[in-house]
């Protein structure tokens, strides 16, 4: 997770320093026929959001016959999309949407998915396949969980066989939540854009019916005050990015050490610096005083900063261990104290934590990391509720491999293989995290909370 100070690794529309050779090399001319011929993997170039661009090429077909797939169909005309509710064979597909809010044991499964499975040829490059369905869940009749349950043994397979990067990603309905809920809507539209270009084999709960719809969805935080932590360069500088471009005022919070890039990152967003070590006591009462002198107000706080210190666990000395943990998840829920006893962060706040993929499957030599990782996944599970009177949310978003500096680093040969363990079969760039992180901000996902939403293009580490 380093760069040199200064760097602009991760502008939105620009590409990323570090950018995949091989994957432009292979993605045209003599490049593509040759990796064809010899079998080697083919990633696509992935269709990134562009503000203004169409939310997806090509037809949507709506699978299902519930009253929820006839409204949801209803309901996506508004977006001006061309939405079928019959396949017409040999018609090239933006999306097909699948809706299974009734199903009611695993026999149900057969009409819905096979007619997808006779469309998957059709869907276009880039395309998106979206279940929507409900929660399995102990107190169910067992017919109906192995159902609900099978949505996701479906989901993920879908994932793995689609090609060119199309990717199937899933939305499970709560009770408090129908398939035109504000924030099924939200999660829809962002599983359809370019916004989730690396997020594959995923699901999203949306627990209940709260949250707003924006006025314009190419400025969905205009109005919103955010802070964004680590912000000097990385995911953390393409997160601010994302979130002025998305009509946010952004403080940048970084170190001392990092107060010249980060000033340059604040210029170049009109936001305001605040150099801090987020381990300092008062690191939330800091990040509060700014806030109120500049704007009156903060909306959106988004923990990125992280570090890793890695040894193997027989190795381990305390400066490593306790340096990790102090400001990966302890600097955090420190902050988060202070945040939530302020009524300048009580107006449907969101808080956003980065976690990783290896809090979720550990990885050798990062227990410290992990640990740290695994924590933040807890802490924001447990955070929920207390988001809850002030009509907030807190999520966390678990990145997988990032082209940044510090993957940039890893030798040829690892970082080949590390890179290609996903669906996608490439890495993801810092602004797929932070599309994924605006979209977690945004007012259209306030039924969405608690949740750990995975950017790593369905990596083979984890689940
Ligand atoms: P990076 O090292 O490039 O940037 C991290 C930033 O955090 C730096 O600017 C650093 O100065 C700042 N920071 C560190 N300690 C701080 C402190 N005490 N107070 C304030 N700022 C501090 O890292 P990155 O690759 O951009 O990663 C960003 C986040 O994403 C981290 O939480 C990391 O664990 C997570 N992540 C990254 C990847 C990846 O592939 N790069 C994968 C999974 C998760």
């Amino acid at each position: 997770m380093r760069s040199p100070a200064g760097t602009r690794s991760a502008e939105p529309g620009r590409p990323n320093r570090q950018s995949d050779k091989y994957t432009r090399f292979v993605s045209a001319g003599l490049g593509r026929e040759l990796a064809s011929r010899l079998g080697l993997p083919q990633p696509a170039v992935l269709r990134r959001y562009e503000p203004g661009a169409a939310l997806i090429t090509g037809p949507v077909l709506v699978e299902g016959s519930s009253a929820g797939a006839d409204a949801l169909a209803a309901r996506l005309l508004d977006w001006d999309l061309d939405v079928r509710r019959h396949a017409a064979p040999k018609t090239k597909l933006g999306a097909i949407i699948v809706v299974l809010d009734e199903l009611a044991d695993p026999s149900g499964l057969s009409g819905p998915v096979r007619s997808v499975g006779a469309s998957l040829r059709d869907l276009s490059a880039n395309g998106r396949v979206v279940t929507i369905s409900r929660p399995a869940s102990a107190d169910l009749d067992p017919a109906g969980a192995a159902g609900r349950n099978a949505v996701g043994g479906i989901l993920r397979s879908i994932a793995k066989e689609l090609r060119h990067g199309a990717t199937a990603n899933g939305i499970i309905l709560g009770d408090g939540a129908d398939t035109t809920s504000v924030s099924a809507l939200g999660a829809l539209r962002f599983f359809l854009s370019g916004r989730s270009a690396f997020v594959d084999g995923q699901f999203l709960t949306v627990a209940t019916g709260s949250g707003e719809l924006p006025q314009d969805w190419d400025l969905p935080l205009a109005g919103r005050v955010a802070v964004v932590t680590g912000a000097a360069r990385g995911i953390g500088e393409a997160i601010a990015r994302v979130l002025h471009r998305d009509g946010a005022d952004v403080v940048v919070v970084d170190v001392p050490a990092a107060g010249e890039p980060l000033a340059a990152v604040a210029n170049d967003i009109r936001g305001t610096a605040l150099q801090l070590d987020i381990t300092a006591e008062d690191a939330g009462e800091r990040i509060l005083a700014h806030a109120k002198q500049r704007y009156g107000r903060l909306d959106i706080v988004v923990h990125n900063a992280g570090i890793t210190r890695d040894k193997l666990l027989a190795n381990m000395d305390a400066a490593r261990w306790d340096s990790v943990l102090a400001v990966n998840i302890i600097a955090q829920l420190s902050m988060n104290r202070k945040f939530l006893a302020s009524e300048l962060f009580h107006d449907h706040p969101r808080i956003i934590s980065v976690a990783s993929t290896s809090g979720i499957a550990g990885n050798r030599g990062q227990t410290n990391y992990a640990a740290s990782k695994a924590g933040v996944i807890g802490m924001v599970s447990a955070t929920a509720r207390l988001m809850e009177p002030f009509g907030g949310s807190i999520n966390a978003v678990a990145p997988g491999f990032i082209e940044t500096d510090m993957t940039g680093k890893i030798p040829f040969a690892t970082r080949e293989v590390a890179r290609r363990l996903n669906s996608l079969q490439q890495g993801g760039r810092p602004e797929d995290v932070a599309e994924t992180i605006a979209f977690l901000a945004a007012g259209s996902s306030g039924g969405i909370n608690g949740s750990v939403l995975r950017v790593c293009g369905q990596s083979l580490v984890g689940q």
